[in-house]
């Protein structure tokens, strides 16, 4: 058996240039690939069909930003901030402690655990992080272990410095043995660039040797308050400045001219309780937007796209459509990727229905199970 129809989709979501929203359709995936999408009525007779009962289809979602590869939770961190304790940077010691000290198997099956759940909740594609190891060898490992999952690794050295050790120094093992260890298991490097982390001069320093070693750029900026992190995304050409939630009017032209990506991460605000990123800002000024859960024990211990869809809808100004768009296409955009995030003719037929018979029940009905990824 070699293709598929899937017919009787009461909605399709498809982001092709001409149909991106289809109604009463069908579509024929080949192969791993969409060959064929349109009206219900007109389908080519294809191998086998996958009738969904008038449900709506959309592209799997593409999580773009999480920090999977950790040991330990945070709970107790986060009732004490729900008690009124602010959020800081240096909580990322405790996972950095408990990631060491667990072994290969240990972090691969904590890998494993949130890659199964977030698939269950529709994320076919996502981007992981090292970041808690920060030594040459735990950042290696976690890397090693992440790309086990996903093509799409990106090496985080430069998350935070380590207790006991300057800024100077960290940056030159960074730079140094650590990239020259992580390069072969890493796509992407980052930097938090952030008060308390790394300032624009260090992060320059990482994401320029980093592109040296043939890894290309995203940058965790503006964050927890203004600062350079957007700047220097455009300057150095980064696929995606992560965060944006404190910016200035030259902070969103710099995004709108250079076409960096602003990753919202609505999971953050909402686990740290603080305010929003402005989407309808950055949406209305021509920025594209891609929507993540940051996935993370300590300020977003969220795997859930539709959860960070219904937080975009309701706290950030966006539609329905727009979050949803975000979510799947805008993820892409921001991993550089037209092969997912839509289910144009040609794309990868990463397929996920909806128990509803519109996307907008995603943020409607926040909470509720809905999507999940067509068996094969
Ligand atoms: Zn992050």
């Amino acid at each position: 058996m070699t293709s598929v129809l899937v017919t009787n989709i009461g909605e399709l979501v498809t982001w092709d240039d001409e149909r991106p929203v289809l109604r009463d359709a069908a579509l024929v995936m080949e192969h791993g690939k969409v060959i064929w999408i349109g009206d219900r009525t007109q389908a080519p007779d294809a191998d086998a069909v996958r009738d969904v009962s008038g449900a709506a289809v959309i592209p799997g979602f593409v999580d773009s930003h999480t920090h999977l590869v950790f040991a330990g939770d945070r709970s107790a961190e986060f009732e004490a901030r729900m008690a009124g304790r602010p959020y800081e940077a240096g909580g990322i010691r405790t996972t950095v402690a408990a990631t060491r000290a667990a072994t290969d198997e240990q972090l691969a099956a904590n890998v494993a655990r949130h890659v199964t759940a977030m698939r269950a909740q529709g994320t076919t594609t996502v981007e992981i992080k090292s970041g808690y190891g920060l030594t040459v060898r735990d950042e290696a490992r976690s890397l090693a272990i992440a790309r086990q999952v996903t093509e799409e690794t990106t090496f985080l050295g430069a998350h935070v410095v380590p207790d006991d050790t300057e800024v100077a120094a960290y940056v030159d093992l960074v730079t140094g043995p650590m990239l020259e260890a992580c390069a072969p298991h890493a796509r992407w490097i980052d930097v938090f660039c952030e008060k308390g982390a790394f300032g624009a001069d260090e992060a320059r320093t990482v994401l320029g040797a980093g592109q040296a070693a043939g890894l290309q750029p995203r940058v965790h900026a503006n964050q927890l308050g203004p600062g350079p992190g957007v700047q220097l995304a455009a300057e150095v050409g980064a696929a995606s400045a992560d965060h944006c939630t404190h910016l200035d009017d030259a902070d969103v032209a710099a995004l709108v001219d250079s076409g960096v990506v602003a990753g919202l991460l609505p999971g953050v605000e909402f686990s740290t309780r603080s305010p929003y990123p402005d989407a309808r800002r950055l949406i209305d000024a021509g920025v594209t937007v891609a929507l993540a859960t940051d996935c993370n024990p300590g300020s977003s211990y969220t795997s859930s796209m539709p959860f960070c869809i219904a937080l975009a809808v309701r706290e950030m100004g966006m539609t329905p459509l727009e979050a949803l768009w975000s979510a799947t296409r805008g993820g892409a955009f921001s991993l550089r990727r037209d092969d997912v995030g839509n289910l144009a003719v040609g794309a990868k037929a990463d397929l996920v229905v909806l128990d509803a018979p519109s996307y907008v029940h995603l943020a409607y009905r926040p909470g509720v199970p809905l999507a999940s990824p067509l068996s094969s």
